[in-house]
């Protein structure tokens, strides 16, 4: 029987804000235990939470950037439960008035575009975090908090269940994750935990209209243990099932070595948490001035960013798609682009070497494109030397090495300080062309007889006499005429 899978996500976005959420601590990831731990997110006795401002903003800018509605007026609740590294015993979070509904988050998914249409995004504080190995102070057989995290203000994204596959549950995490990072609302950092997925999966013969029982997979914070997860549990469901069992509603964690997910706990239904409106906090009023003044500094966003690169820079989708992947490589795009516009560089070279060179050397050497050793404007100025003829593309990669060592200002630099210019003297090329066709009579008979191959052979040992310097075109054009 062919079975369906079906996957909605929450994923718990990190926002970027100096303090937290209801207190005035710092959110910097790293410090030593506790020393970020305000009275309000210890739960001191009598102290009052205060909204941060710059969380609002966060939430509106992700609403805009989803299309989805900003409520005017939502309303902070107490989803209580206790857990030591929650001292109030209940989490701030928003229930029944959410600052956000509906929206979608536009996938690219083997090459055609779908719409992920979104529940809602509320606000909500983290909790602390319990540590159970690693520091001297903890005596054996005993657990530390840490309340550091404790009131970081998180934005809890909540998807429909509209996902029919791990791939596309996986491209839309990445899609969320380019967006919240793009829009500046998160860091993005996967490895602190500022972007963690909540994976809801459930699985119903082919056909049928009812969803199946759903278990939830907590704290994915990887998209390949995202894809991997939801694939196992969607297979242990299956096999339950063929077996003649049934899903039971739980948390679950996967794990990655085993290959597995394991139950961790039975799934609480919301009448467990007992929510109810937070006396504390007044309702978080969002004035309509307040969204348009925020409306009117918001970025482009990717999606139509990719419709102008394809139609007004001639890119290719998937090329777009690379080149608005995150804001700083499209910055990177744009800022090269500008500086080649006078020097004739063509935008789809710019995307290749985004791709190509930059994209491995960046990856080699562990470094975000904010990073990146080579500027837009000296990878422009590289560019505009190829596109004029004064070095083959192969050189060009040479330069580039010669450029993300620091040594040189510019590619002008490199290749005035090699010599690497492309000879233009045609008599000088012609006379390697000679020597090589006489010094090869087996290849030129080999392409006269009509093997290609032999043809490629020959300007290649051309362009290694000239160390590179010949243009390869004029090269493979000399020898055909004289063959
Ligand atoms: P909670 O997990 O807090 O109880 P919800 O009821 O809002 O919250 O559902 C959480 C997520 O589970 C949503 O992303 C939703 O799309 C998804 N979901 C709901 N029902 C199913 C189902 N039968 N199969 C898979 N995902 C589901
Ligand atoms: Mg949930």
């Amino acid at each position: 029987m062919g079975w369906e899978i079906v996957i909605g996500l929450e994923c718990h976005v990190q926002l970027k804000t100096a303090s937290k959420i209801f207190s005035p601590a710092s959110t910097q990831f790293g410090a030593a235990p506790n020393t970020q731990a305000h009275m309000v997110d210890m739960a001191l006795p009598g102290v009052l939470p205060v909204m941060n401002r710059e969380a609002a903003a966060c939430a509106i800018r992700l609403g805009l950037a989803v299309g989805g509605q900003i409520a005017h007026r939502s309303i902070f609740a107490r989803k209580n439960y206790f857990y030591p590294d929650l001292p109030k015993g209940y989490q701030i979070s928003q229930y029944e008035t959410p600052v956000v509904s509906g929206g979608q988050v536009v996938i690219s998914i083997e090459g055609q575009q779908r719409p992920i249409e979104l529940t809602r995004a509320h606000l909500e504080e983290d909790a602390g975090k319990s540590i159970h190995e690693g520091i001297a102070a903890i005596p054996a057989g005993c657990s530390g908090i840490d309340l550091n995290r404790a009131g970081t203000p998180l934005l809890e994204i909540v998807s429909e269940p509209v996902m029919r596959s791990a791939k596309e549950a996986a491209a839309y995490a990445r899609a969320l994750h380019s967006l919240v990072t793009w829009i500046g609302i998160c860091d993005g950092n996967l490895q602190e935990g500022s972007f963690r997925v909540d994976a809801n999966v459930s699985v119903r013969p082919a056909g049928q209209r009812e969803f199946g029982t759903r278990c939830e997979i907590k704290n994915l914070n990887s998209f390949r243990f995202l894809e991997r997860a939801i694939e196992i549990e969607a297979q242990r469901q299956v096999e339950l099932i063929e077996d003649g069992g049934q899903v039971i509603q739980e948390t679950r964690l996967y794990d990655p070595d085993a290959e597995q997910t394991r139950a961790m706990r039975s799934k609480e239904d919301a009448h467990d948490y007992r929510y109810f409106p937070d006396p504390d906090l007044p309702p978080l009023i969002l004035e309509p001035a307040w969204i348009q003044e925020i409306q009117s500094q918001m970025p482009e966003l990717p999606g139509a960013m990719r419709t102008r690169l394809t139609e007004q820079f001639g890119l290719s989708e998937y090329d777009a798609l690379m080149v608005s992947a995150t804001r700083g490589t499209a910055n990177y795009f744009f800022q090269a682009l500008d500086a080649g516009r006078s020097l004739g560089v063509d935008p789809k070279a710019i995307a290749n070497w985004i791709m190509g060179d930059v994209a491995s050397s960046l990856n080699r050497d562990g470094l975000e494109i904010e990073q990146c050793r080579v500027s837009a404007v000296q990878l422009a100025g590289l560019i505009a030397r190829i596109a004029d003829g004064t070095v083959s593309n192969k050189i060009g990669r040479e330069i580039f090495a010669s450029l993300w060592t620091g040594e040189f200002d510019s590619a002008d630099a490199v290749i005035s300080a090699k010599g690497m210019q492309q000879i233009q003297d045609t008599g000088l090329i012609a006379q390697l062309v000679d020597e090589v066709l006489a010094g090869n009579p087996k290849m030129v008979e080999e392409f006269k007889g009509g093997k290609d191959k032999a043809l490629n052979a020959l300007v290649g040992q051309v362009m290694k006499k000239s160390q590179g310097k010949a243009n390869p075109q004029q090269v493979t054009d000399l020898i055909r005429s004289k063959l």
